[in-house]
C-alpha cells in the first residue's frame, strides 16, 4: 500500500488545487477594462445588459442585479412583505445566508429536514413545519440539483405561501425542461467566484411578478423612486424623487455587471464541462462501495456547482475528519458543504436545538466536497480520484 502524504508519503499533487475556481478569459478582462474607460462605473448600461441576458437565459420576465446573493435573499424577504412574527421555512443544509435573510427582516427561520438521497429539502418535512405564521419557503437547489418544485409549488399554493428559490448553486439547471429562474415566485442567484458564473461579488433575483419586481428595485436603492406612479404627490420638478420605503444601497457596479455579462456568454460551455466532470466522478465512484454519491431526481437536468462524496463510515476505520485531512495532505482541495445552520452558536442562542433535522445532521457527518470547476482538466480529475482511492484503501475496514 502507498504511504499517505499525511504519514510522510509523496502527495498526489505537488501543489494543492482548490475545490472551486473561477475561469476568466480575455473577453472578460476586456469587458471590465471597457467599463473603466467609459462614463459609468455604476448605474450604467451594463446593469441592464446583464439583466436582459439573465431574462433571456432563464425565461423570467424580470431580473434585478444586486450586490451579492445574500442581498438578493434579503431583498426577496422584504419584497414578500415578511416581518416580525412571521416564519420562513428553509433547509439547514445550506449557506447561512438562506436562513439569515429571514432574521434580517425580524422573521424566524424554521428548518425542514432533507431527503437523505437527494440532499434537497423534503417537501413532506416542509408541510410538517407549516404553522399559521408561515409566510414563505426558501428552497435551496443544493449542489445545483433542482428542488422538487412541483410539490413545493403545490404546498405553497395550498397554504398561501411565497415560493422563493435559492439558486445560488443552480444557474443553468433545468427542472422539467424549464430553466431555474422562472419557476418559483422569486429566484436568487449568486456570482461569487466559486459559483458557475462570477461577477467577483454579485447576485440577482428573477421573477415574473410585476409587483414583486417593483419592490425589489426599490429595496436595491434606499427605497427611493423617481416613478410618478409610486409617489404620493406630483413631482416638484426634474430633480425630484421620494423615499417611500426603507431600502439599502445594494447596487452592483458596472465593472461587475460587465464581467457577469461576459461570463453569461460562456454559461453553456461551463455547464457542459461541469456535467462531463460529474459523469466521470460518478463513474469512478460507482466502483467504490465506501463512497455514496448524490441521487438525482429525473426532473432535474443539473449543472452541478458542487460535487459531494458521502462516506460509508461502516466500511471505514476512521471518521470523516481523517479522510478530509488525508485528502488535504494529498493536495486535494476539499471542503464541507454545509455545517447545519442551526448548530451555529448564534442560532443556538436564539433557541434552536440539535436534533431538529436528524437526516441533515447525519449527512453532515459523512460529506466532503471535492474539486469541481470548469477548468479542472481530465488529468487533474484523474489525480483527485487516485488520491481518494489511495486514502480510502488505507482506511478500508
Ligand atoms: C453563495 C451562496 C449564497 C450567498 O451568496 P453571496 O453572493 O456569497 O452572498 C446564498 N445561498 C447559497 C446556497 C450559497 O451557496
Amino acid at each position: 500500500m502507498e504511504d499517505l502524504a499525511i504519514n510522510g508519503g509523496k502527495p498526489v499533487f505537488d501543489k494543492r488545487i482548490g475545490y472551486g475556481h473561477q475561469y476568466i478569459d480575455e473577453a472578460d478582462i476586456q469587458a471590465v477594462v471597457d467599463v473603466l474607460k467609459s462614463d459609468f462605473l455604476t448605474c450604467g448600461p451594463k446593469i441592464e445588459e446583464a439583466e436582459k441576458k439573465l431574462c433571456d437565459i432563464t425565461g423570467a420576465k424580470h431580473a434585478v442585479l444586486i450586490a451579492n446573493g445574500t442581498a438578493a435573499l434579503h431583498a426577496m424577504i422584504f419584497a414578500a412583505g415578511i416581518g416580525p412574527g412571521d416564519e420562513v421555512i428553509t433547509t439547514p443544509l445550506t449557506f447561512a445566508a438562506s436562513a439569515n435573510c429571514a432574521l434580517y427582516c425580524g422573521a424566524r427561520p424554521v428548518f425542514a429536514d432533507i431527503n437523505p438521497e437527494t440532499y434537497n429539502i423534503d417537501p413532506q418535512s416542509i408541510e410538517e413545519k407549516i404553522t399559521d405564521k408561515t409566510k414563505a419557503v426558501v428552497a435551496v437547489d443544493f449542489t445545483g440539483q433542482a428542488v422538487e418544485a412541483d410539490k413545493i409549488r403545490a404546498i405553497c399554493d395550498k397554504h398561501n405561501l411565497i415560493f422563493i428559490e435559492d439558486a445560488a448553486h443552480s444557474l443553468g439547471t433545468k427542472y422539467n425542461g424549464k430553466l431555474v429562474g422562472s419557476i418559483a415566485d422569486m429566484t436568487e442567484f449568486s456570482f461569487h467566484p466559486v459559483k458557475t458564473c462570477t461577477a467577483g461579488e454579485g447576485g440577482a433575483i428573477t421573477t415574473n411578478d410585476d409587483e414583486l419586481y417593483k419592490r425589489l428595485v426599490l429595496f436595491r436603492t434606499h427605497g427611493i423612486t423617481r416613478a410618478q406612479e409610486l409617489m404620493d404627490k406630483p413631482a416638484e420638478g426634474g430633480w425630484y424623487y421620494q423615499q417611500i420605503d426603507l431600502g439599502y444601497n445594494y447596487r452592483m457596479t458596472d465593472m461587475q455587471a460587465a464581467l457577469l455579462s461576459s461570463q453569461l456568454d460562456k454559461l453553456e460551455m461551463f455547464g457542459k464541462r461541469r456535467k462531463e466532470l460529474v459523469r466521470r466522478y460518478d463513474e469512478a465512484f460507482s466502483a467504490m462501495p465506501e463512497i455514496v454519491v448524490q441521487k438525482e431526481i429525473p426532473e432535474s437536468d443539473t449543472v452541478r456547482h458542487l460535487y459531494i462524496i458521502q462516506l460509508n463510515l461502516d466500511m471505514l476505520t476512521c471518521s470523516r475528519r481523517e479522510i478530509f485531512e488525508a485528502l488535504q495532505a494529498e493536495g486535494v482541495g476539499v471542503n464541507v458543504h454545509y455545517i447545519p445552520v442551526y448548530s451555529f452558536p448564534y442560532y443556538q442562542k436564539l433557541g434552536y436545538r440539535m436534533g431538529e433535522c436528524p437526516k441533515a445532521e447525519h449527512l453532515y457527518e459523512r460529506i466532503i466536497s471535492i474539486p469541481l470547476y470548469y477548468s479542472l482538466t481530465d488529468a487533474e480529475q484523474d489525480k483527485v480520484i487516485k488520491a481518494i482511492e489511495k486514502v480510502i484503501a488505507y482506511y478500508r475496514r
